[in-house]
């Protein structure tokens, strides 16, 4: 809810996601589905290209995906469904209708990041057009017919910040089952957003939807944007003036504009696809095994690492980062909580610290590293130590304990030893023992350097302290 003027305004929003799957072939034929194909139209046949007479032949990977998405989010796989066709005019569609669902979606319900999902269906991706050549428009094929999920929430959610939460959601969810990259500024994901704004809070609004968003931060910014245009125009007594319409974002002016007053189901004329044949997909697919199959969920994974006692933002950077999270795995399996968290800390601050500031440096060898964390654990170690040898070891990948003994900074835990180091300095600074004495405890790391001074930094600085507590006490 918005106040302004002392009046309230209750938005609401739904989510229109497409998502195109990383299958290896198109949806209806044999061409490569490939989005870092450059060369336009190397990837079409007479199916996706729309000659007469050519049949299409659905693409089992892909309603699998799309099947895996369902049952990770908890929602109804259908048994009956089947493929419609939705008929439209356009250059970048070249049978003048996209093969899409319509009564039937395989996929209902469900919730992923606490927002209700409505349904999931399967249909095929556009051409690609560009128009700014001047005089004319070109056509790329290339991704004509390649699989697309399309994923339309509930309108429950009431501002851009869980949209753009759930989008992200999403995201790592369509990554972590590996059906597809999910990459917005590639446009393998396109977001859509209902936007409407009522004055009761029991009554939807006239909604308007924004297309053409690229990045999550204009799905968001489209949102606040078409939620401020409404108040004000109802605060400006023009309320009636918001009529079901597509606007696009445009970056560079940061607003919407108007595009078209929208078509409704009518205008496409769906009707069930006679090439097409239906689809019993409970006995087409084992759904059992598929849903056994699936990998560790993102919100699975992000409870079972703060369990472990990682950090809840730690645990995020786990979570959205796959590469990074197989290899904190990998470095902490078999071992215990303690390990993980010292494992996690010098992972995420000290390791991918190193990483952003160089770029020629890379993840050392989960062994390599593993072995460095268990000197920390074992105290043969200290902190400066782990972090000098990490430097190294991201450089080079060698073994930490041979590095440990090379450059003398395994850790000296011989309390004797350091003893007669305390007691040394001690005695060389007696006007520093003095203050020491008059209250000024800060001066106990004085002695502390000295001692790391003199043993390259290789003393057990907790022993060290304790003992030259012992000492100036007496
Ligand atoms: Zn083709
Ligand atoms: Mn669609």
């Amino acid at each position: 809810m918005i106040t302004v003027n002392g009046k309230n305004y209750y938005p609401t929003i739904g989510l229109e996601v497409h998502a195109e799957l990383a299958t290896t072939t198109k949806m209806f034929c044999a061409c490569k589905n490939d989005a870092d194909e450059t060369r336009p139209n190397v990837n079409t046949c007479p199916v996706c290209m729309a000659h007469p007479g050519t049949l299409p032949v659905p693409n089992k990977t892909a309603i699998e995906s799309v099947i895996k998405v369902g049952l990770a989010i908890g929602a109804d796989i259908a048994n009956f469904s089947e493929f419609d066709r939705k008929n439209y005019f356009y250059p970048d569609i070249p049978k003048g209708y996209q093969i899409s669902q319509y009564k039937y979606p395989i996929v209902a319900g469900g919730k992923l990041g606490g927002v209700d999902i409505t349904r999931i269906h399967l249909e095929e991706d556009t051409a690609n057009s560009k128009h700014d050549q001047g005089n004319f428009s070109l056509v790329d094929f290339n991704r004509a017919g390649v699989p697309l999920m399309e994923l339309v929430t509930e309108p429950v959610i009431h501002d851009a910040e869980t949209a753009m939460k759930f989008g992200k959601e999403l995201q790592l969810l369509i990554r972590t089952l590996g059906v597809g990259h999910a990459n917005m500024e590639k446009g393998e994901m396109r977001v859509e957003v209902n936007v409407s704004v009522s004055e009761d809070p029991n009554k939807l609004a006239t909604k308007v939807e924004v297309k053409n968003i690229n990045s999550f931060s204009a799905a968001g910014k489209s949102i606040d944007y078409e939620i401020q245009r409404m108040i004000g125009l109802y605060e400006a007594g023009r309320g009636d003036e918001i009529v079901q319409e597509t606007r696009g974002w445009d970056e560079t002016k940061q607003a919407t504009y108007s595009q078209r007053r929208k078509e409704n189901s009518n205008d496409y004329r769906y009707f069930p696809d006679p090439d097409l044949a239906k689809m019993q997909l409970h006995e087409m697919f084992n759904l059992e095994e598929l849903k056994k199959g699936l990998p560790e969920l993102p919100w699975a994974k992000r409870e079972r690492l703060i369990a472990l006692g990682i950090k809840e933002g730690d645990a995020e950077v786990y979570v959205s980062d796959l590469k990074l999270s197989n290899y904190f795995e990998q470095v902490v399996s078999g071992k215990d909580k303690d390990f993980a968290q010292i494992a996690s800390n010098y992972i995420t601050s000290d390791l991918l610290g190193l990483l952003a500031k160089d770029s020629s440096l890379s993840y050392p060898s989960a062994e390599h590293f593993a072995k460095l964390i268990q000197m920390s654990v074992d105290a043969k170690l200290n902190s400066r130590g782990v972090k000098d040898i990490l430097a190294i070891i991201a450089a080079t990948d060698t073994d930490p304990e041979a590095l440990a003994n090379e450059k003398g900074l395994i850790q000296q835990n011989d309390e004797g030893a350091l003893k007669a180091l305390a007691q040394a300095a001690v005695d060389a600074n007696p006007n520093v023992v003095a203050e020491y004495k008059a209250g000024k405890e800060q001066l106990l790391m004085f002695f502390v350097g000295q001692i790391m001074k003199e043993t390259k930094g290789s003393a057990n600085p907790a022993i060290v302290q304790k003992i030259l507590k012992e000492i100036l006490a007496g």
